[in-house]
């Protein structure tokens, strides 16, 4: 009896401690870069495209998630279907380096492990994420880049393409413009918390319009554009990769919340308007957190995003200025 009452209290305030399923069942969020935009640069046809592709991946994961699916296979679908999209700069709609060819990196991380895989600079896999995931699964490796990653991806039942798969007139023409004047643009990414509660992300990119050969981006580098941990967040970034390589911008929100107990819209909002936004670090992240929490932030004018969770809290949007969830 002298036990019961302490024990009592024990449950009570274990009771009060928010669970991981408390908010919400699943969440997911996803985007197709960020820079900046303004609304003069487009027409409202072209808005409603970026819209139209966002809203289809989106809905994509959220019939997966709410069919009960991992976030590891939700963040890899959402992604494959952001790549097969033209208007997006990650698989077929991907830029081209300074000397005109395509050099694709993704990775993907799944937050229950810290287990990652990553491909960078490849020419003729159709779905880069795919062959993240399969550096991952099947490999010891982490980061497989150029041939090697095509020859590891072929071998394990990958599907490879002529590299005139990923000419689009809209990136060609681009890259002659950039030739002229520096210019980047956007990539794709996809963060989920599933039914269990566990975390992925998901990042993949044509990297930088215009950037030398050989060069590789943030999107790759676990850590930096990408970054999935259970006890924590899952983070996709977007922007200058220069800089999220630098600042380790995805772990480092992370960090700040294992280390400081910050709330995941502080730690994202200190590391992406923080430091991030003091250099050129101009763009932005998406990330969920254990709780199914959901985080859109920026520091530039726009960034393609759709979010959704368990509760029908969904939207897409393009430019800063309209609501976030
Ligand atoms: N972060 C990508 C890279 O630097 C580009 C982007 O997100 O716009 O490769």
């Amino acid at each position: 009896m002298k036990y019961l009452l302490p024990l009592l209290f024990v449950a009570f305030l274990m009771s009060c401690q928010p669970s991981n399923q408390a908010s919400t069942e699943w969440s997911i969020a996803l985007h197709g870069g960020a820079g900046n935009m303004n609304r003069n640069g487009f027409t409202q046809e072209q808005i409603e495209q970026y819209e139209e592709g966002l809203q289809i991946a989106l809905d994509k994961g959220k019939k997966a998630l709410s069919e009960g699916q991992s976030s590891l296979d939700v963040v890899e679908l959402v992604v494959r279907e952001l790549e097969n999209n033209p208007l997006f700069n990650a698989g077929k709609g991907a830029v081209f380096t300074n000397d005109g060819r395509n050099e694709l990196d993704a990775a993907i991380m799944d937050g229950r492990d810290l287990n990652a895989g990553a491909v960078a600079g490849v020419g003729d896999i159709k779905n880069p994420i795919s062959a993240a995931r399969l550096v991952m699964e099947q490999s010891p490796h982490v980061l497989l880049i150029g041939k090697g990653a095509s020859k590891y991806s072929a071998e394990n039942g990958i599907e490879l393409v002529d590299s005139s798969y990923f000419y689009t007139d809209k990136r060609w023409h681009s890259l002659q413009r950039a030739l002229q004047r520096a210019g980047k643009n956007g990539t794709v990414g996809c963060v989920a918390m599933d039914k269990n509660g566990d975390l992925a992300a998901a990042t993949s990119t044509g990297g930088m319009n215009n950037k030398r050969y050989g060069r590789v981006g943030d999107v790759p580098i676990i850590g930096a554009g990408t970054y999935a941990n259970n006890n924590t967040c899952a983070v996709s970034a977007t922007g200058h990769g220069e800089y999220y390589i630098r600042y380790t911008v995805a772990h480092d929100i992370s960090a700040l919340m294992e280390y400081k107990g910050l709330s995941l819209k502080e730690a994202a909002n200190a590391v992406v308007n923080g430091k991030l936004s003091n250099e050129a670090g101009n763009g932005g992240v998406i990330a969920v957190d254990k709780m199914g929490n959901i985080s859109l932030e920026m520091n530039s004018t726009g960034m393609f995003r759709g979010w959704a969770n368990s509760n029908g809290v969904e939207g897409v949007a393009i430019f800063r200025d309209e609501i976030n969830q």
